[in-house]
């Protein structure tokens, strides 16, 4: 058996187009035809599973050999191969998606099998870095195995082959100017970012393993050594499996992994699970966050099936989220699209805001069972969590059973024990309550001072963002105001019982006013020289709340 056949597409060439426009990343290749192999190995067995395929699986592993001689770059698998027809039918037909009719076939069965193929492109990007590829291939299926080869014209040959195990070996010629493609530290490199968590371990050359000395080794002797199969992912990530199977040092090993560079621990993880009306698995981590809102916003990896697809979720997770750091992983989210399209799809929009709720659950429940330790970590999550309110009204709603307004003495308020607490004392004359704040606690020192006096509660609101989030709580919330501890009209709160008697007589008051006024020479701020008990200052000098905010 020899022949020759056409390609069938609808263009005249296609594979100039492939090569330019099909991704714009050459080094994709690799990981759509380690998805195939993948795939190829899932479908295998799935079908030994439910008893279609009667052959011994064996060590069911995908290698990846660079032969710089020949200038060759393989993909070999232990699938479930092809046979002449099935190359026919899938190679020979551009954009004819296997995955999807085997999806279609075993749909009872299969819905669960990962199989990762969908558009029936992805075999035809091995030709963005390959001016010839080979497939040699053998079915499963007691038929002989083929040889396809094609060297980028729409003309390709196949022939009988002699290989004698099932399972598929694609051959890249890698072309002239593509060569960082057989360099070792570059596949090595494409295989952590796109297959670090693919779900059928994947070898790549081996690696030199320490063994334990023998117990009668000698100090000096070396320890023995010796080579095993250099397997470079992780095919069990903790995200596939169940919360409840997993410890909080399994979490915690899973954020070194995914961030070996990274030495703090995270604060706390979300683990996501839903299957219905969307699929969607992932775990988020809380890391440490300090007042820098320039976060580098590309932390949490987008994987469909365990296949990494990319480190900007923009449109896909809340944007206060995308300070998170963590996996998503959805088979559900539309990828070759622009990212206009996904903000506008339904689907898209409902795992965002499955995502909000689940972190708003979270850090309800993480309030709830221990609310010191919650407290303790409030600077560090409170940037994320202010954001949140600010940015998703949802969030905001939910926030009420979480957010926390702490006062200059570490005493940490929710927004009902606050009003509980200050809601008739700090009353103005509209019978609004005054929420008073300090924004730097030395600096505002002395109005800390004389409001305590008064009884008074003092927040120490400090973020980059809380001015913002108390316009929003003044229009949000009923009859309540900020106002920041050293502006004018603390002044105008009713006052608890007068019960100190000023060291100044009237006339002395008011030639201390006029000094003081004189000196500071402005009609942007008051002077008042006030009754006071205590060491804090014997005048003060206060700003409208209103002029200071418009300078912010
Ligand atoms: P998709 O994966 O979206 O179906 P591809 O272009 O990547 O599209 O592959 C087309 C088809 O070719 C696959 O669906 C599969 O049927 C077949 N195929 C590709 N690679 C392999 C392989 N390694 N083993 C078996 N079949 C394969
Ligand atoms: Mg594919």
């Amino acid at each position: 058996m020899s022949q020759k056949g056409t390609i069938n597409v609808a263009v005249e060439n296609i594979f100039p187009l492939i090569k330019k426009f099909l991704y714009s990343d050459h080094e994709i290749f690799l990981r759509e035809l380690v998805s195939n192999a993948t795939d190829a190995t899932l479908k295998l067995k799935h079908l030994a599973r439910i008893g279609e395929a009667n052959v011994e699986l064996g060590d069911q592993q995908i290698e990846i050999k660079i032969d710089k001689e020949a200038k060759t770059l393989s993909i070999i698998d232990r699938g479930i191969g092809m046979t002449e027809d099935e190359v026919q039918k899938y190679i020979n037909e551009v954009a004819f998606s296997g995955a999807e009719e085997f999806l279609e076939k075993y749909k009872d069965t299969a819905q669960d099998s990962g199989i990762i193929g969908h558009f029936g492109l992805g075999f035809y990007s091995a030709f963005m870095v390959a001016d010839k590829v080979e497939i040699i291939t053998k079915s499963f299926k007691d038929e002989p195995a083929v040889h396809w080869t094609c060297d980028g014209s729409p003309q390709y040959t196949l022939e009988k082959a002699d290989k004698t195990e099932f399972g598929t070996e694609i051959v890249l010629h890698i072309s002239e100017d593509e060569t960082e493609f057989l360099e070792d530290h570059r596949i090595t490199e494409l295989l952590n970012k796109y297959n670090k968590f693919m779900p059928v371990p994947i070898k790549f050359g081996t690696r030199t393993e320490t063994l334990p000395k023998p117990e009668d080794a000698k100090e000096e002797d070396p320890a023995p050594t010796q080579e095993v199969d250099n397997i470079i992912n992780n095919p069990d990530p903790a995200w596939t499996k169940q919360p409840a199977d997993l410890e909080d040092q399994d979490y915690k090993n899973f954020y070194r992994e995914l961030y070996p560079m990274q030495f703090e621990e995270p604060l706390f993880h979300i683990h996501l699970n839903v299957d219905y009306p969307f699929n969607l698995t992932g775990i988020l981590f809380f890391p440490k966050m300090t007042g820098d809102l320039n976060i580098q916003k590309d932390r949490i990896q987008l994987y469909q099936n365990q296949v990494f697809v990319t480190d900007n979720v923009e449109g896909i997770v809340p944007e206060f989220l995308t300070m998170l750091r963590g996996v998503i992983d959805s088979p559900d989210i539309p990828l070759n699209v622009s990212r206009s399209y996904l903000q506008a799809d339904g689907a898209v929009k409902k795992i965002s805001s499955y995502i909000t709720r689940k972190v708003a659950d979270k850090l309800k429940s993480l309030f709830n069972n221990d609310r010191e330790g919650f407290e303790k970590k409030w600077n560090d999550i409170k940037l994320v969590i202010e954001y949140g309110m600010l940015s998703e009204e949802k969030f905001f709603e939910k926030a009420d059973a979480f957010a926390l307004y702490p006062t200059v003495n570490d005493t940490f308020f929710t927004w009902n024990e606050l009003i509980e607490k200050v809601g008739e004392l700090q009353k103005d004359k509209d019978g609004k309550t005054v929420l008073l704040y300090a924004s730097n606690k030395e600096e505002q020192d002395s109005y800390i001072t004389a409001a305590h006096e008064k009884g008074y509660e003092v927040l120490l609101l400090d973020s980059p963002i809380v001015s913002h989030l108390m316009q929003k709580l003044e229009t949000s919330k009923e009859n309540i105001s900020f106002a920041r501890v050293d502006a004018d009209h603390i002044d105008n709160l009713i006052k608890k019982e007068e019960n100190t008697v000023s060291k100044l007589n009237e006339e002395e008051q008011e030639q201390l006013k006029t000094a003081v006024s004189d000196v500071i020479a402005s009609t942007n701020y008051n002077v008042q020289v006030e009754a006071m008990s205590s060491d804090a200052a014997p005048f003060m000098i206060t700003q409208p709340e209103f002029m200071r905010r418009m300078k912010e």
